[in-house]
């Protein structure tokens, strides 16, 4: 059984090294940044750092909720700190970030789900650097669409909002969100004429029938973006994985997506919501 559980070759990833993951790592450290890279220890630090990406984390690094899959820490979050979205301009600014991905944990005790300090960050980093394209993962803003809304007007270019698995298990990976309402958190933000994201995990256990049904549902709500990935477990405390899925499996369903409507999809078992996000930031929409 032991055997069984093995990571496959195809997830084996390069080591972190190289003058350039040294760099992004001492801005990061410099500027008191967090990173979903760290956080989430993402299995692509080498490769994305190395090329001089890295994917923020704003609005502290204690979340308020537990997902089963994440390794980002649970708790009642102390920070906010109205100086960071300069300090993640900054940062971006020095490494010559040209396409920035930034995130952040959930806030749900703040009454704006933290909604101002998203609009400042997205304001500060094309203040900083107007030529930078900027993807934001959005947490799930829980029918606040006022706060959906302040997060999204400050002029980036994607908006991300991952459904993270199919509708059959959100009680077990996610259980403090819903699955229609990220839905309708995607159809509110394509209704605003933003280009839409959204990404999955795989390997929980799902059927091919419910991703169909994720892909169909994405379409439907105006999805344009959907990433693919194996789900790793970052620690034993976490989720097990059910399966390592097959690389041509993961291409299949690239295939499938496109042909159900989706605008651009990038699967693979090692694709992240951020993983070569710079790819698709120019999908007509
Ligand atoms: Fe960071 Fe995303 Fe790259 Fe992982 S895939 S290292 S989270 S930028
Ligand atoms: Fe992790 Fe996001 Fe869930 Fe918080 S809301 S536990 S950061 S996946």
């Amino acid at each position: 059984k032991e055997e069984k559980k093995r990571k496959p070759d195809w997830l084996r990833v390069k080591l972190p090294v190289g003058h350039k993951y040294r760099n992004v790592r001492e801005l990061v450290d410099k500027h008191k940044l967090n990173t979903i890279c760290q956080s989430g220890n993402c299995p692509n630090m080498g490769e994305c750092w190395g090329e001089g990406t890295a994917t923020f984390m704003i609005l502290g690094n204690v979340c308020t909720r537990g997902c089963s899959f994440c390794a980002v820490a649970t708790g009642r979050p102390t920070e906010y700190d109205a100086e960071e979205p300069q300090r993640v301009a900054e940062a971006i600014k020095l490494m010559g970030v040209k396409h920035a991905v930034i995130t952040s944990v959930n806030r749900d005790e703040l009454k704006d789900r933290g909604a101002e300090i998203w609009y400042q960050t997205v304001i500060e980093v094309k203040k900083a650097t107007p030529e930078t394209t900027i993807e934001t993962l959005i947490p799930d803003v829980r029918n606040n669409w006022d706060a959906l809304y302040r997060m999204i007007e400050g002029g980036q270019e994607v908006v991300s909002h991952n459904m993270e698995t199919v509708e059959e298990l959100y009680r077990k990976v996610r259980p403090q969100a819903k699955y229609a309402r990220s839905l309708e958190q995607i159809r509110r933000t394509k209704e605003k004429g933003m280009r839409t994201k959204t990404g999955a995990m795989l390997g929980l256990g799902e059927t091919d029938e419910q991703i169909f049904r994720l892909m169909d549902d994405l379409v439907d709500n105006g999805c344009d973006i959907l990433t693919l990935g194996q789900y790793l477990q970052p620690t034993k405390m976490h989720l097990d994985v059910v399966e390592f899925i097959h690389p041509d499996k993961f291409a299949m369903l690239k295939e499938e997506g496109l042909k159900r409507g989706l605008k651009y999809v990038e699967s693979g078992p090692l694709v992240r919501s951020s993983y070569h996000a710079e790819r698709h930031v120019n999908v007509p929409i």
